[in-house]
């Protein structure tokens, strides 16, 4: 199976929200998928100057990839730069990597802060992210559904309902 950058996202969030999600389980109306894809009014902070192409290669699929430039550029809703959404687009980076696209680096838009971050490939990159990849055949793998992690990022979570059906 081919992961998704969605994939090592919930990776960096939460075990259980990977297995839920590789497992076919979605929420759905709630998820967050479905929210990322409705950043249309967000995505007018791209600059428009620029020529985006939507890329799709080897299960990852791109938005807004600056082909000339070899820019990655990905839209949060986030109000905060989370280490899920630098691990997201690391991965992309490697997947294009792989397929002999080298050089690329990546954008980070959270349009609600009005903030870029930018994020480069660092020497190491490949064995921490394929580290990762290991992790998460691993996680999803296993039969049962991790245990819930009770945090606060509960609150936000697609599978919050899910997650705390059962709970007292
Ligand atoms: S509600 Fe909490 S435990 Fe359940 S999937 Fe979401 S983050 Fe994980």
């Amino acid at each position: 199976m081919n992961l998704t950058g969605t994939h090592i996202a919930y990776f960096h969030t939460c075990h259980r929200k990977l297995w839920l999600f590789a497992h076919g389980i979605q929420m759905e109306h709630t998820s967050d998928i479905v929210a990322e894809g409705k950043l249309i009014s967000e995505t007018t902070f791209l600059d428009r100057t620029r020529k985006y192409t939507e890329l799709a290669i080897d299960g990852v699929k791109i938005d807004f990839y600056d082909a000339k430039n070899k820019v990655i550029h990905e839209v949060k809703k986030s109000d905060k730069i989370e280490h899920a959404h630098i691990a997201q687009v690391k991965y992309y980076m490697y997947v294009l990597q792989k397929n002999g696209i080298d050089g690329v680096t990546a954008l980070l838009e959270y349009p609600k802060m009005r903030q870029r971050e930018i994020v480069e490939w660092e020497i190491g990159d490949v064995r921490v992210v394929e580290e990762w990849i290991a992790q998460v055949r691993q996680i999803i793998s296993q039969s049962s559904c991790p245990e819930l992690i009770k945090k606060p990022i509960c609150k936000k979570c697609s599978y919050f309902d899910f997650c705390y059906a059962t709970e007292s």
